[in-house]
């Protein structure tokens, strides 16, 4: 299947810098978003080195050749897609931790992960933390990445709502992030899309601000003109108050 996509972070209308990351890899079918954390823009520095060392992991896996991973690469398990995406995963959780070795001011980064890479109709996703997949089937939106966060955890034992952890004082205490352990935890899925099936992926900026119903309404107006689509919902988030960074990436698969 053909892929359509559009990407777009925005800064939102409170902070002073962007601390998200995305990076789009036609070619390799690779899309990764990435909220990071962080003192004096590290947090910046964590997401970037994130999304380029999991495009550097997956361009250099590219072939079924046998290859000699990177050191500290972790888990070799790549029998699969999945496999080599949380691989990936894993080596950038290793490159997020080395520049935090060697650089004091950096101390204390880290950043969240999501991350489809497709292979045919095959949607493979890796994440860590609080940035989610969506998945846009029409007329359904559900997610499908489920956040390692204090409040998902509250949710999950029933002490809060979906709605009153969305609006949570510490809605953004993650309790997974790249630049944490080194045996990092990476949950991975694989999805077998439709024609018309759309991915969302994004960071809390969009999701604590914008409910899923109102994703879904913006999808069910906008999903045939996905560069719109993405900029809509970025729009509705601002709208909203825009209180943190904003990152969407959509993917779109097409006959
Ligand atoms: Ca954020």
């Amino acid at each position: 299947m053909k892929l359509v996509h559009h990407a777009v972070t925005d800064v939102g209308r409170k902070r002073k810098g962007n601390e998200d990351s995305y990076f789009v890899n036609g070619e390799q079918r690779l899309f990764v978003v990435a909220d990071g954390m962080g003192g004096h823009a590290a947090g910046e520095v964590a997401s970037r080195i994130a999304v380029e060392s999991i495009n550097e992991f997956v361009c250099l896996t590219r072939n079924d050749e046998p290859i000699s991973l990177p050191e500290g690469s972790g888990d070799s398990d790549l029998s699969s897609e999945a496999g080599r995406l949380r691989t990936a995963v894993l080596y950038s959780n290793e490159m997020v931790l080395e520049t935090t070795r060697q650089r004091a001011e950096y101390e204390g980064m880290a950043t969240t992960v999501a991350a489809l890479l497709v292979d045919d109709s095959n949607a493979h996703l890796a994440h860590v933390g609080d940035s989610r997949v969506y998945l846009y089937r029409r007329p359904h939106l559900k997610q499908i990445t489920s956040d390692h966060s204090w409040v998902n955890e509250q949710v999950e034992t029933g002490i809060l709502t979906a709605e009153q952890a969305r609006v949570h004082p510490l809605r953004n205490v993650v309790t997974r992030a790249l630049g944490g352990r080194p045996d990092l935890v990476v949950d991975v899925a694989t999805l077998a899309a439709r024609p018309g099936d759309l991915l969302l992926l994004c960071s809390d900026g969009l999701t604590t601000m914008v409910t899923d119903e109102e994703i879904k309404g913006i999808l069910d107006s906008h999903a045939e003109n996905v560069p719109n689509a993405a900029k809509e919902l970025v729009a509705a988030a601002n709208a909203r108050g825009g209180e943190d960074n904003i990152t969407v990436v959509l993917v779109q698969f097409r006959e």
